[in-house]
């Protein structure tokens, strides 16, 4: 009987070659290419290696690659670029995500080489990747200023993306001074004074973030309604506001620093008080979506949840009435309000 072969598992040969559709596009991001084509016509292969000063037959190469990922436009003139790297990929676009690139490249990749280690020993693999042990995620980050402008790139390139949806996810225009801890360079800070007029944001965070935040401020933006604000959220006084928020922070902790965290939180709200969560909320099987699953893989201390686990959580700190809005960007947002201690 003749068997016929089986369908090809296009999934899976897609997957076994997805590390190198990644390591081309973070090459061609480190290189500058997707800049240098910015609003040109089509550009042959040796001038663009010739700007960027590699060899023409990589830069060749590099070029195909990106063009046959659909990142580059090939005509018998030469390369451009798409639309979408056009926006999304140039390092100064108002939706780059230039900075999350090279954080991918620079510091993602050397720890997902060690995967198979992070499983075994079931922890963070800095030390193989980077040759040394990080007490603290943010300390390791933030101990050389290359570093540290690296990570905060990578951070604002996905906030601006999903600040939007995620200052919108919920009427907040009730409240009249926010709190963003951990709000890093007030990406969704500026985003939601924009939204919210009589808003006034303060953004608190480590002192060496703070002092690194000017460098990321919206250019002829009126900003008097954001304030920045160093301090520890684990040791220090947190600033008054009506609502507190913490994105993509509760992620990176265990449960012992996460307790601390909210019960400050929880007390230093007043009654009626809010509290809004920006994180990628996953399915109740914790499958979905794949974007957050791959993420634990990184090993932090923390972890990602579900809805329920969310709301679990938030009710353990007094709070109540949590509504979680899935926005369909890269993060969801879940709002919950401090119980009225007379009900
Ligand atoms: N909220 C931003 C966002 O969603 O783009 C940044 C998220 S980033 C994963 C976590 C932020 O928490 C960083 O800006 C970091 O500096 C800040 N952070 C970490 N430990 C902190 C602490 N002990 N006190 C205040 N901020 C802290």
């Amino acid at each position: 009987v003749s068997q016929s072969a089986p369908k090809l598992p296009s999934k899976i040969l897609e997957l076994m070659d997805g590390f190198r559709a990644s390591k081309a596009l973070f090459v061609a991001s480190k290189l500058k290419i997707f800049d240098h084509l910015k609003d040109k016509g089509p550009t042959k292969a040796v001038d663009i290696a010739n700007y960027v000063g590699a060899s023409v037959c990589g830069t060749e190469r590099l070029l195909d690659a990106c063009a046959s990922l659909g990142l580059l436009e090939k005509t018998p003139q030469g390369y451009s670029n798409t639309d979408s790297a056009n926006t999304y990929l140039t390092s100064d676009g108002k939706y780059s995500l230039h900075g999350y690139i090279i954080h991918s490249n620079d510091h993602l990749w050397p720890l997902f080489t060690n995967l198979e280690f992070a499983v075994k020993e079931g922890s963070r693999q800095n030390h193989r990747a980077f040759g040394k042990k990080a007490d603290d995620l943010f300390k390791d980050y933030y101990h050389r200023q290359e570093v540290k402008q690296r990570f905060m790139a990578a951070m604002h390139s996905i906030a601006r993306l999903t600040a939007r949806d995620v200052a919108t996810a919920f009427d907040l225009s009730q409240f009249k001074s926010a709190c963003d801890l951990g709000g890093c360079t007030g990406a969704l800070a500026y985003e939601l004074v924009q939204v919210y007029p009589n808003l006034k944001v303060t953004v608190f965070d480590l002192p060496e973030v703070i002092a690194n935040t000017s460098y990321f401020q919206p250019s002829g933006q009126h900003t008097a309604p954001v304030t920045f604000v160093s301090g520890d959220f684990f040791k220090d006084n947190l600033p008054e506001a009506d609502l507190y928020i913490l994105s993509r922070v509760l992620h990176d902790w265990p449960d012992e620093k996460i307790h601390v965290l909210l019960s400050k939180i929880s007390a230093v709200c007043k009654p009626g008080s809010a509290l809004l969560v920006a994180e990628t909320v996953l399915d109740e099987q914790k499958t979905h979506p794949s974007v957050a699953v791959l993420q634990s893989l990184s090993m932090t201390e923390g972890k990602q949840r579900s809805s329920s686990e969310y709301k679990q959580l938030l009710e353990k700190y007094g709070f109540t009435d949590v509504q979680i809005k899935i926005t369909g960007n890269l993060l969801d947002a879940v709002l919950c309000f401090k119980k009225n201690l007379s009900l």
